[in-house]
């Protein structure tokens, strides 16, 4: 039988065959840039108040590649198609050393800035990225990172730009160099040597060419490079726009979620710049400052986690600031229940005496599909609450049965999401084998997420048929746990499952371990005292959004098929009788 593919309601236009920098910054009228003046501010430092207009990104984006591609230490690393790696939290530094080095014709692998030296090591290596870009807090992490890489102090030195919290660059504070980076390159010292003429172009087929390259486990398994290009970036941009129109207007967005998970680094760093809309950019979230922040500098538009919205359904933070500007709530990256929505909408619109105009709406997608495919949109928020709202334009989707895509879920029957267009990645880094499990030979993308289409063509996401865990929006791959628990002494085996928290609106990995010498672990104290050490030394070992927080729990064997595949569904069925007994 044909297979029953669905398209947008929105209808499909010529896609671009560009460049991501050409995309963002080619004047579209005398003067302008990427068809918006050129002096409006394009990105500002909430905690400085320091900013960079569009005139000024360009500029440093170019100075910065130009110095990338002439610097003794990294001019050896800076021929087009080499990997550079970003490991920093959000600061107004990103936008310039990312559009730095596409305008080098360089690849950025995007690293969480919360991972430890081992996990750094293991995406250092596996990106192939040879110069890193770091922050003073950073230093020690790469230093150790470079030392487990067997890479000697001295040429780690070389590879290594420093980006500091001096800001004179962007007409913000000076700040010293920390003793940390003494020696190093900073970012500065790349700045003033010179300009490159011109981006480096990548048009045509070479638009195919790998830009970004973000870590994601897919369905199974450990992290890997997803290889999104210049077309898969530049496409969505423009697939994502329609939804958007007049919402630019006097728009001010703020940039809290972290720029170096492709939800940031897309809907952050390259579409609201592609809108015309100022970025306010905040290092870290706290409900204080992001309160704080919100009403210094009257954001209109957020995009955030759920996690977040339970911040401002709950937190006393949300009475002390004025959050009138905000118009628009975009959540994405994990499930969003109807409940929250309901409560902070009330909220906050209560805090206005009823008046004005707030949509808390979503979008879906995965770092794969660069990443949205689905957007509700803020008019069809209140109407269609809890979906992820209809399909992008230009992208076709499935829903599908079984594994092979041989049979299509009946209309309004649930189905596993299969996606097919230009926002598809090229595929996994140097993984053919994984590329190949997750797309078919004609070009279908499988999610592992379970969704329903209602007869308007709304879907909603009702499952995950694949291991991922979502801590607060970010990946926690239950292999990459699983991995780090088996070289626990004390452990013969283990699986990780993620527990629904309804109260913090997020999933929190639990760990199952069997112990080595089970007869050590008999009484019920023991095996308390046994998984809490557990959870204690993972605190060592991962970053901070893996650690177990569902809990560990010790049993005697892990439940596994015939073909020895962890059987998680009855570890989730263990997970919910064993929080029903508390
Ligand atoms: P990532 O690659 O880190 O962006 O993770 C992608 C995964 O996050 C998807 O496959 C979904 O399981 C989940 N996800 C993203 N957005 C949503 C959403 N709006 N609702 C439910 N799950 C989501």
């Amino acid at each position: 039988m044909a297979p029953r593919i669905y398209t947008s309601p929105v209808p499909s236009f010529p896609i671009l065959s560009t460049s991501v920098f050409t995309r963002l910054f080619a004047p579209r009228a005398s003067g302008d840039i990427g068809g918006f003046p050129a002096d409006l501010r394009a990105f500002v430092d909430a905690e400085s108040g320091a900013s960079i207009t569009r005139a000024q990104l360009v500029h440093l984006a170019l100075s910065f590649g130009y110095g990338i591609k002439h610097h003794p230490n990294t001019s050896r690393f800076a021929s087009r198609g080499s990997t550079v790696l970003i490991y920093s939290p959000n600061s107004l530094a990103w936008p310039v050393v990312l559009f730095g080095s596409v305008a080098a014709g360089l690849r950025c692998t995007l690293a969480n800035s919360a991972y430890t030296a081992h996990e750094l090591a293991f995406q250092y290596a596996d990106s192939g990225a040879k110069v890193i870009f770091t922050t003073e807090d950073g230093l020690s992490v790469v230093r150790e990172m470079f030392a487990e890489s067997g890479i000697a102090k001295a040429e780690a030195d070389k590879r290594i730009v420093v980006l500091g919290a001096d800001l004179r660059w962007a007409g913000g504070p000076s700040a010293p160099a920390g003793a940390a980076s003494e020696g190093l390159v900073r970012m500065e010292d790349l700045l003033d040597k010179g300009k490159l003429d011109q981006e480096e172009k990548f048009e045509g087929p070479d638009a195919h060419e790998t830009v970004y390259i973000c870590y994601s486990s897919g369905t199974t398994g450990k992290p890997k490079g997803v290889e999104t290009t210049h077309q898969n970036m530049t496409t969505l941009l423009d697939i994502v726009a329609p939804a958007f129109p007049p919402l630019w207007e006097n728009s001010i967005m703020l940039g809290i979620l972290p720029f170096y998970h492709i939800y940031g680094a897309a809907k952050l760093v390259h579409f609201p710049f592609s809108q015309g809309c100022p970025v306010i950019i905040q290092t870290k979230f706290e409900p204080d400052k992001f309160c704080a922040v919100i009403q210094r500098f009257r954001v209109t538009h957020a995009l955030v986690v759920p996690p977040v919205l339970v911040v401002l359904a709950r937190h006393s933070a949300v009475d002390e600031y004025d959050l009138s500007s905000l118009k628009v709530l975009f959540s994405g990256a994990a499930p969003l229940g109807h409940t929250l929505v309901k409560q902070v909408k009330e909220r906050l619109l209560a805090k206005r005496g009823g008046r004005g105009e707030l949509g808390i709406t979503q979008g879906y997608g995965l770092t794969e599909t660069s990443p949205t495919t689905h957007l509700l949109t803020v008019g069809e928020a209140d109407r269609k609450m809890g979906s992820i709202g209809v399909l992008l334009p230009n992208l076709e989707a499935r829903l599908v049965e079984d594994d092979e895509g041989e049979v299509d879920a009946e209309e309004g029957k649930p189905g596993e999401l299969w996606v097919r267009g230009k926002t598809v990645m090229k595929g996994y880094l140097n993984n053919p084998a994984a590329t190949a499990n997750a797309i078919t030979p004609d070009g279908w993308f499988k999610t592992g997420d379970v969704a329903i289409r209602d007869a308007e063509g709304y879907y909603y996401i009702v499952d995950r048929r694949k291991e991922l865990i979502k801590y607060k929006g970010f990946q926690v791959p239950p292999a990459e746990l699983e991995y780090v628990l088996l070289t626990h002494p004390d452990i013969a085996d283990a699986a990780v499952i993620g527990l629904e928290s309804v109260k913090e609106a997020t999933e929190l990995p639990r760990a199952y371990v069997v112990h080595a010498h089970p007869e050590k672990v008999r009484s019920a104290e023991a095996k308390a005292a046994f998984a809490r050490s557990v959870g204690k030394w993972m605190e060592g070992k991962v970053a901070r959004h893996k650690f177990l927080r569902g809990g560990v729990s010790v049993i005697d064997a892990v439940p596994k098929s015939a073909a020895g595949k962890i059987l998680r569904r009855d570890l989730r069925e263990l997970a919910k009788q064993e929080m029903a007994r508390g």
